[in-house]
Parts: structure tokens; sequence; C-alpha cells
């Protein structure tokens, strides 16, 4: 596994843009296409389970193919390409940049007021970098690869 690797899945935050529904390249995309490719031209075959099944759940298929289409397409070719869609007013990634670290826990001023996280963020930040700096890069990247990133 090399550093460039886990540079393209980790933020400089250290939170896994690899596993956030968005990343082109992430998990949940691939998993999306995957499922998509399986259901194929499943559209009328929910209406016609509907009603020989009498399973109300189907008539909720043109919803659910919406949202697995989103998901699909892929929308983020992650933080150290783009802004993040979510956080806006992230401070860390041109922090990050201005400091010359690849991660906030290289810091020598980590943990610092610079982020504009939300308390919750903030918490969450602070104790994945520890994190990182106890287990080792590589080692908090393999976690991050069979977990959620929604637990
Ligand atoms: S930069 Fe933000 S939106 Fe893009 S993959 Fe990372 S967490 Fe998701
Ligand atoms: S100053 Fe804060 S946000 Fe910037 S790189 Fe250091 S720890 Fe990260």
């Amino acid at each position: 596994m090399t550093n460039e690797t886990i540079k393209h899945a980790l933020a400089p935050c250290g939170l896994s843009c690899e596993t956030c529904f968005a990343h082109v390249d992430g998990g949940i995309r691939r998993a999306s296409q995957a499922l998509k490719e399986k259901l194929g031209n499943f559209g009328p075959y929910a209406a016609f389970f509907e009603n020989l099944m009498r399973e109300p759940v189907f008539a909720n298929y043109p919803a659910f193919q919406a949202m697995l289409d989103y998901l699909a397409e892929g929308h983020c070719t992650g933080c150290r390409n783009e802004q993040c869609r979510m956080f806006k007013e992230c401070g860390v990634r041109p922090c990050h940049q201005e400091k010359q670290v690849d991660f906030c826990y290289q810091c020598t001023d980590f943990p610092c007021e610079q982020t504009n996280f939300s308390k919750p963020l903030y918490r969450t930040w602070v104790r994945v970098n520890e994190k990182i700096r106890e287990e080792g890069l590589a080692a908090y990247y393999a976690a991050t690869q069979i977990l959620s990133r929604y637990p």
C-alpha cells in the first residue's frame, strides 16, 4: 500500500473520502453500479410484483431507483482534488497545504482551531488523528476499508 494510494483515499483531516457516498472511486459507488447492473430493467417488474405478490413495498421502487442512480454516478474526486461537497467551509484543506503536511496528525499545531468544523465533527477529527498517531497510517487506512463511514 503506497502513501499515494492512502492519500487518494483519505482526506488531510483523516476522514475517509473513499468510503464517502460521493466518491467516484468509492465502494458505495461501485456497489451501486453493480446493483444497477443486476437489477437491469426492474422497474416494470416491480409494478408487476406489487400486484402479483400484494407487496406494497414494490411501489417504492421508483424512489429507490432514483437514489441508486444518484449513488452510482459518483460526484466527487476527493478532498485533495476538489472542494468537499459537504464541508464547504472546511479550513483543513487550504491549511494543510500551507503547513506542508499530508495529514493533520503530522502537524505541530494539532489540534488547532483552523478547521471550522462543528463540535461533533471536531471531536471526530481529534479522535481520528490521535488514532492514526497511535496505530499508524497504514493500519488506520486498513480499518477504514472494512467500516462504514456512516456507523
Ligand atoms: S471531499 Fe467531501 S464530498 Fe468529496 S469524497 Fe471527500 S468527503 Fe465526500
Ligand atoms: S493547523 Fe490545524 S488544520 Fe492546519 S494542518 Fe495543522 S492541524 Fe490541520
